[in-house]
């Protein structure tokens, strides 16, 4: 049996925090995981930001409202769902990834959560778990499924060297340089392939 586990942001959504920064132009919250590997460190950078800005919670959330899945996003994701199980592993919160995962057609996501203060503003996080996304894939080995990951920046890393096969999507060159070892797709029709592939190999 197979499982994909896919990325959200970058393989279906357009990165949160890129649009957050063009919105309230503090553009220094451009910074995302495809330039900061140290996912702590981004996220407490992220957090003093939005309190020297006076960004809350809401204010984001109303940015992720304006925005769409990636053109194609949804009806690759059904086809997809059509062939075999997927979920989505995202390093987001469930305050933000909500309506994205709506749109995806509800499917099961794994994520964290934030820590919001009584005026609304973010003021910390909880890490679903340690090495979370490595662990998404562990536990699906254990109950005997093949683990397929999809994802396209050093936060999906875990996943994509834990499970049994892994293909990047449209990963920045700073990735590919530093992770040659795999499979570098760009576009649904690409990914769409190489998947056919590894489901009927089966
Ligand atoms: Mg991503």
């Amino acid at each position: 049996m197979n499982i994909i586990c896919f990325d959200m942001e970058g393989v279906f959504t357009p990165e949160i925090w890129v649009n957050v920064a063009k919105k309230t132009g503090v553009s220094e919250l451009t910074r995302t995981t495809r330039d900061e590997p140290d996912y702590d460190k981004l996220m407490q950078f992220r957090i003093a930001l939005l309190k020297k800005h006076g960004i809350r919670l809401s204010d984001i959330q109303e940015v992720i409202g304006s925005l769409e899945l990636l053109p194609g996003a949804r009806e690759f994701f059904d086809w997809v769902r059509s062939q075999t199980q997927a979920i989505i592993v995202t390093d987001s919160f469930v305050e933000f990834a909500m309506p994205f995962i709506r749109k995806l057609g509800n499917p099961l996501v794994l994520c964290h959560n934030l820590v919001v203060s009584s005026d609304g503003m973010i003021t910390g996080y909880h890490l679903r778990q340690e090495d979370p996304k490595r662990q998404v894939v562990k536990a699906f080995q254990l109950l005997k499924y093949t683990v397929i990951a999809i994802g396209d920046s050093y936060n999906d890393m875990g996943m994509i060297q834990q499970a049994d096969h892994s293909i990047f999507y449209r990963p920045p060159d700073n990735v590919i340089r530093d992770y040659p070892d795999y499979p570098v797709t760009r576009t649904y029709d690409e990914l769409k392939k190489r998947l056919s592939n590894m489901i009927g190999s089966e």
